[in-house]
């Protein structure tokens, strides 16, 4: 039996590229960045004022504090003139600084209205500002010529925000992979169908859905296969000619339905692997398919819904996000302490469900989300996290260190809400 870290290092030995695309910014969202994105600007563009205010010299109100307003700047506009001596500018917040002014004092620290009338006005400060105060710098936030993100980097909202403000339209990306989903199983009903006799509601292709769907791939859903030779051989021809990917879940272990092996190896992928020391998820296969020149991945996930989720996180994320060029394509492994006490069997790396709570002093502890089993899909749907328990480990002690990875990074963080101010 290959180790987790060994079979991952298959998985992931020779990962292709995927071909790139160019996009407006509006349909980057969650694509992985083909090339670093260079800003052929300064922002801001030019120094500009941070506050509504008086743009002033600050060397005038050293000495006194009343000066005379010549004019009123607007963001999207620019002054007409200098600052003069004794003289100050009204100012709105990103309106550019007049030539001559070198800080802005904001309005509530003068007598002033920035809606007054401005021949003969006279305005009273209450400060004498610091050359600087409250001007934005050209360039402060990026540097013309300067590298605002790099390739591999996945995009969020904001890191699309930084490309529309150096004014870029479009995103360079890798292309969303397709990935066909086959579940494999004679006793397989959908739910809205009526369950006949020793039949069970197939949950592990929507399961993977949502998962592959955060990923930002293409899932195209290849339906059920039956444990026949022929409805797999179907199947899985229809996923390798129609897809880049193909996952399939059941049918890998012992039973005497368990084709899908065989199936992989007559459609032309040699199986590279088909077991590793962990629990759940022992028996997965993998391998390549030719097709049309092209080579097609296929993983055989167990049907066991735990075990076929574990599975998922181990070995095709990392690959799907590998294959999409992600600079990060594993889920983070982070420290934490044990809660609750944890009794294991030793004999098997395990990866065991947990909830993830950020404590007081901010150190993250874990507690299990209840029974284990490979079956036990509520063990999977409630937790944050997989806690890494290793082969030899016979259990945990409540503050035991441990080191889990994160599956649902987004949702740990504010378990119980602490207030912030
Ligand atoms: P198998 O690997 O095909 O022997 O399946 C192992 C266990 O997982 C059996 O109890 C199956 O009924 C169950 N199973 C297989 N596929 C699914 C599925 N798509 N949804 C829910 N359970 C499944
Ligand atoms: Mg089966």
């Amino acid at each position: 039996m290959l180790t987790l870290d060994e079979a991952l290092g298959r998985v992931l030995a020779e990962v292709p590229s995927q071909p790139i695309e160019r996009l407006p910014l509006a349909q980057g969202f969650g694509r992985v960045l083909a090339e670093d994105v260079v800003s052929a600007r300064d922002v801001p563009p030019w120094n500009n004022s941070a506050m509504d205010g008086y743009a002033v010299r600050s060397a005038d109100l050293a000495s006194g504090s009343v000066l005379r307003l010549d004019e009123v700047v607007q963001a999207g506009g620019h002054a007409t003139r200098p600052v003069g001596e004794g003289r100050c500018h009204a100012i709105m917040t990103g309106a550019p600084m007049p030539v001559g002014a070198d800080a802005v004092v904001k309005v509530e620290d003068t007598d002033g209205d920035l809606t007054c009338e401005v021949s003969g006005t006279e305005v009273r400060f209450s400060v004498s500002p610091v050359p600087g105060a409250n001007v934005r710098d050209q360039g402060e936030d990026i540097a013309a010529g300067s590298v605002i993100l790099r390739r591999g980097e996945r995009l969020t909202g904001p890191k699309l925000g930084l490309m529309a403000s150096v004014g870029l339209p479009e995103v360079v990306v890798t292309r969303r992979p397709v990935v066909a989903l086959l579940s494999t199983g004679d006793e397989l009903v959908l739910p809205g169908e009526p369950l006949g006799d020793g039949q069970i509601y197939s949950s592990n292709t929507i399961a993977l859905r949502g998962l592959l769907e955060e990923l930002g791939v293409t899932v195209l859903d290849a339906g059920i296969a039956r444990d026949t030779r022929a409805s797999l051989h179907e199947r899985v021809s229809w996923c390798i000619e129609n897809a880049d990917v193909v996952v399939s879940t059941g049918g890998v272990s012992m039973g005497a339905y368990d084709l899908v092996r065989d199936v992989f190896v007559e459609l032309g992928a040699p199986l590279d692997f088909w077991k590793v020391a962990m629990k759940p998820g022992k028996p997965l296969a993998f391998g390549w398919a030719e097709r049309d020149g092209r080579r097609v991945p296929l993983f055989g996930l167990p049907g066991n819904p735990v075990s076929c989720v574990v599975n998922f996180w181990q070995f095709v994320r990392p690959f799907l996000l590998t294959l999409m060029g992600a600079a990060e394509p594993h889920l983070p492994l982070v420290s934490a302490v044990v809660l609750e006490p944890i009794r294991v069997r030793p004999g098997r790396l395990k990866l065991l469900r947990v909830r993830v709570e950020s404590r007081e002093d901010g150190v993250l502890g874990v507690r299990s989300t209840g029974p284990q089993g490979s079956g036990v899909l509520t063990s999977v749907a409630r937790a944050d996290g997989l806690l890494v328990v290793p082969a030899d480990c016979a259990g945990l002690a409540v503050g035991d260190t441990c080191r889990v990875q994160l599956t649902n990074p987004s949702l740990l963080a504010r378990r119980d809400p602490v207030p912030i101010s």
